[in-house]
């Protein structure tokens, strides 16, 4: 399976909406989708409806227990879409990953033993920052998924990642890009908004997708009624951005999904 991790160490740029909705967009192209909440907070898993009691085994347990992937998974109710959910223990992470010596490739190892050719892809939600939780996601995948919000210190975070990623490419993982930006929360009528998305265009080129997420208000009410927003309302203009999203990403990726 093709992995890709969302990451941007600011929090509330939108990762997790991301994350959630191009899984869903994915899952409905008919690839089958194994989404990774590697965040604390769970907000994943509970923005596609999981319960405390549907998390019993989770991403701590596939970092920390030695248990496997499939008995960390569970299905979502969206068709096709299974995910590792995460609960607060998670955050206990950090410190007893420290433990092991091989403390940085411990996903990794866990998704290279968990793939039995189940899932077409599989996509990471990552925590905001760059600690162990996010550096193992780092190793474990190929490309990462860079969602950047329009505002006036979004490049010197940007170069904070990218200097975090030649780091992981020099010591740990060679084959690690970035696959792609994408401008979130992202509204025609602020002057800064353009400003910024001009800049970041300027410096990174085609590694910013032509699709933008704008901001849309039905993106953030979905996941109170533990939905997508691709199923709670999937003609909000922020259901259709994520939909050309997840077309413009299939087109970058390495290896593509042949048809059955
Ligand atoms: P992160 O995972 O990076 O912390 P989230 O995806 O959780 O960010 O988004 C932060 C907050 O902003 C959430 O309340 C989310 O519902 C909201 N949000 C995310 N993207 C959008 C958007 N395009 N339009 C409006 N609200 C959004
Ligand atoms: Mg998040």
């Amino acid at each position: 399976m093709v992995r890709i991790a969302i990451a941007n160490q600011k929090g509330g740029v939108g990762k997790t909406t991301t994350a959630i909705n191009m899984a869903t967009a994915l899952a409905a192209t008919g690839w089958k989708v194994l989404l990774i909440d590697l965040d604390p907070q769970g907000n994943a898993s509970t923005g596609l409806g999981l319960n405390q009691a549907d998390r019993e085994c989770n991403s701590f347990d596939l970092l920390i227990s030695d248990l496997s992937l499939a008995e960390c998974v569970s299905p979502t109710r969206v068709p096709g879409l299974d995910i590792v959910p995460a609960t607060v223990d998670l955050s206990g992470a950090e410190i007893e990953l420290v433990e092991f010596e091989e403390r940085t490739h411990r996903l990794k190892t866990a998704l290279d033993a968990g793939d039995d050719g189940r899932w077409d892809i599989c996509l990471i939600d990552c925590p905001p920052s760059l600690g162990l939780l996010t550096l193992n996601a780092m190793v474990a995948v190929e490309s990462l998924l860079v969602p950047l919000q329009c505002e006036f210190f979004a490049l010197e975070g940007l170069s904070q990642l990218l200097q975090t990623v030649e780091r992981i490419r020099a010591r740990f993982n060679p084959a690690l890009s970035v696959m792609g930006v994408v401008l979130t929360m992202y509204d025609r009528r602020n002057k800064l908004t353009e400003q910024v998305s001009d800049d970041v265009r300027a410096c990174l080129g085609n590694v910013v997708f032509d699709t933008v997420i704008p901001r849309n208000v039905r993106l953030s009410e979905a996941p109170s009624h533990g939905l997508p927003a691709l199923i709670y309302d999937h003609r909000c203009s922020g259901s259709e951005a994520y939909i050309n999203l997840a077309r413009e990403l299939i087109g970058r990726l390495p290896v593509r999904k042949v048809a059955a």
